[in-house]
């Protein structure tokens, strides 16, 4: 390898399909971007990822791709390289992924879980550079994460660790997508959030938001009961605090298992701000012991979209170790 050596990294979400060429310093010098088209199903997602791919690769010369490096969603074998499925891929069951690339390109070719690529690329290119024990959690729809634990990415024995959005909060919360009940998703994720507002707009225990959404409840979501919020809607910041909450007793539970020195924490639900994070502030003084608060930050993520795509480069710089 050298500084001119050229990572391909992929983002494969539900939605888009990134792919984007990088040299290993983190510089970004080609992007490509298309949507995923995951109805298709399987096989034709993976010809459009390897035509993605292409519109990279067939911009340098050959000798210059070091690696290609894909993100795809979980849960997956990252020594294997097989996507065992994907909830936001329809049709994806043991498919190996990793290998089909390798093949086509006759290049070192790495695969990793989305948002553990997040974590490393937060680590090694953004808000977590220089520290050993980290932990990214992003909250959106869902609410994934990765664990860095004495500068190491924790994988666990099959690559499936730090599922941080899938700890049971609630014993007899609602039904996670995992089969799980009270899961830390269920409660504290958008959807949970948007959820719990749409059921309240619905008895009429919501009415600035049914005003905002011009009585459409279907359309209430987190990020209007964040603007209700910002707007001084007490029933929008009460909802937003449940969240941040929820989020306090689940960053307990991982400063009491890991004890980081900081937490990565992002998505689009954090746009709230104070909303959610003073809450959850609160909640880790009351809950934490307070050795665990001590040189401990929770700061926002740096890398904005391209999290994934530096992830993959992570990963690519510093693949798991062989086992
Ligand atoms: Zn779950």
């Amino acid at each position: 390898m050298t500084r001119e050596s050229l990572f391909v990294t992929v983002d494969l979400g539900g939605t888009q399909l990134r792919v984007a060429g990088y040299r290993p310093n983190g510089e970004i010098v080609h992007r490509y971007a298309t949507l995923t088209h995951s109805e298709e199903g399987q096989e034709a997602v993976v010809q459009r990822l390897l035509d993605s791919i292409r519109q990279v690769t067939t911009k340098f010369p050959r000798e210059e791709v070091a690696a290609i490096s894909i993100g795809a969603p979980g849960p997956l074998d990252p020594w294997r390289g097989i996507v065992f499925m994907a909830p936001n891929l329809p049709g994806w069951k043991d498919v190996p992924l990793r290998d089909i690339v390798q093949e086509t390109f006759q290049r070192p070719t790495y695969l990793g879980n989305d948002a553990n690529l997040a974590a490393l690329g937060e680590w090694r290119f953004g808000a977590g550079r220089g520290s050993t024990d980290m932990i990214y959690i992003t909250v959106s729809t869902g609410i994934g994460g990765g664990i860095i634990s004495g500068g190491k990415l924790l994988y666990g024995k099959r690559g499936f660790a730090g599922e941080v959005g899938h700890q049971t909060i609630e014993p007899h919360g609602p039904r996670c997508n995992c089969g799980n009940r009270g899961c830390l998703e269920t409660i504290a994720s958008g959807t949970a959030i948007g959820r719990d507002a749409r059921a309240l707009a619905k008895v009429g225990r919501a009415p600035y938001l049914f005003e905002l959404a011009k009585g459409e409840i279907n359309t209430i979501d987190a990020a209007l009961v964040s603007r209700a919020a910002e707007k001084g809607d007490e029933i929008s910041r009460q909802l937003l605090a449940t969240a941040g909450s929820y989020l306090g007793i689940a960053i307990t539970n991982l400063l009491h298992l890991f004890n980081p020195e900081l937490i990565i924490l992002g998505g689009s639900v954090t746009k709230a701000g104070d909303f959610l994070l003073h809450p959850l502030w609160q909640t880790l003084r009351e809950r934490a012991r307070p050795p665990y608060l001590e040189n401990f930050d929770i700061v926002p993520p740096q890398l904005g979209d391209d999290v994934g795509l530096i992830g993959a480069l992570a990963l690519a710089l510093d693949p798991p170790p062989q086992k």
